[in-house]
């Protein structure tokens, strides 16, 4: 389990959701702060999220990174919500997945990859192997409807 907050966490807007905003960054950048002996930074988001930035490939060597990972995705989920900026899935439509063969090739807006089957987790075509994949499809098609 990450650390958690040894202080009360004060009052305050984004103290009121499922995930505290402040108390997240903060009970991490004092783990990295503490293991690390470095001089605490002030607890705004901009400071603590440059510090664990800075400190990410040390971060990564921690076996509690999986910990990490979850608790930042998560703030990075509710912050996406709060700003309305979640990835929008689109449907790509006359594709079909190379491996379960259905309609259900989508890619997120924004989002690093080109393509990905909702069934099949390990289908992921960024953007010049989704473009092969259109064009491989289409010649396909030609030679059974010529
Ligand atoms: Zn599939």
């Amino acid at each position: 389990m990450g650390p958690s907050a040894r202080d009360a966490v004060a009052d305050g807007e984004d103290q009121t959701g499922e995930t505290p905003l402040l108390a997240v960054l903060e009970s991490w950048t004092e783990a990295v702060v503490d293991e690390r002996g470095l001089t605490p930074v002030r607890r705004d988001v901009s400071s603590m999220v440059t510090l664990l930035t800075r400190h990410l490939p040390w971060v990564c060597e921690r076996e509690w990174v999986r910990d990490f990972e979850e608790e930042i995705r998560e703030l990075l989920k509710v912050t996406q919500k709060i700003t309305m900026t979640e990835p929008v899935r689109q449907m790509l439509r006359g594709v079909t997945c190379p491996s379960c063969s259905m309609l259900s090739l989508v890619r997120y807006h924004p989002g690093d990859w080109a393509a990905e089957c909702l069934n099949c987790p390990s289908q992921r075509f960024d953007e010049r192997d989704f473009k092969s994949l259109v064009m491989a499809q289409a010649r396909g098609l030609e030679r059974v409807n010529p």
